[in-house]
């Protein structure tokens, strides 16, 4: 195994999609970042599952012209729970439900991201459904 030395504000283990947007907001903080990855590859299973995300109630989904953009997070959390149970804790998944388009924000403000509504994906969804 080869040996080597680096200082880092933050090290980020793996890279894929929750590790790579987390190395990235360390980053734009101005720490700076390491990401250990342990294959030969860049992404993870997010790379080739499509890079989608499901965080409901986001600025992107509410300019989509093609779903239904009635979608409240109440509403969100009941699907998550629906689907999830209890198999994580339920403060988790309000975090999850609740910050997530707080994140599109965050990552949108940055003119070189850029992200678009798959009305297919959202279909997930009920109350995502195509119009
Ligand atoms: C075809 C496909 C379709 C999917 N569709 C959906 C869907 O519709 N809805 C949904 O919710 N999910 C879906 N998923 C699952 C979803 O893509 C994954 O749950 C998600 O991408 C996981 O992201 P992640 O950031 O947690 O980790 P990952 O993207 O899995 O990345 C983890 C990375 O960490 C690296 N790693 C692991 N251990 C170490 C270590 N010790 N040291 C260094 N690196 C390490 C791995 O090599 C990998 O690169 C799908 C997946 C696939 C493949």
């Amino acid at each position: 195994m080869r040996q080597w030395t680096h200082d880092c504000d933050v090290l980020v283990i793996g890279s894929g999609g929750g590790a790579l947007t987390g190395a990235y907001t360390a980053a734009k903080a101005g720490l700076s970042v390491v990401v250990a990855e342990a294959t030969g590859f860049v992404g993870g299973t997010t790379a080739y599952s499509g890079g989608g995300m499901w965080l409901p109630c986001n600025a992107v989904l509410r300019r989509a012209d093609n779903i239904d953009t009635t979608d409240t997070i109440e509403a969100a959390r009941t699907y998550y729970r629906a689907v999830v149970g209890d198999r994580t804790p339920r403060s988790l998944q309000d975090a999850f439900v609740g910050n997530g388009a707080a994140l599109v924000d965050h990552l949108e403000a940055d003119d070189a991201l850029a992200s678009q509504c798959l009305a297919q994906r959202s279909a997930h969804s009920p109350s995502h459904r195509r119009r």
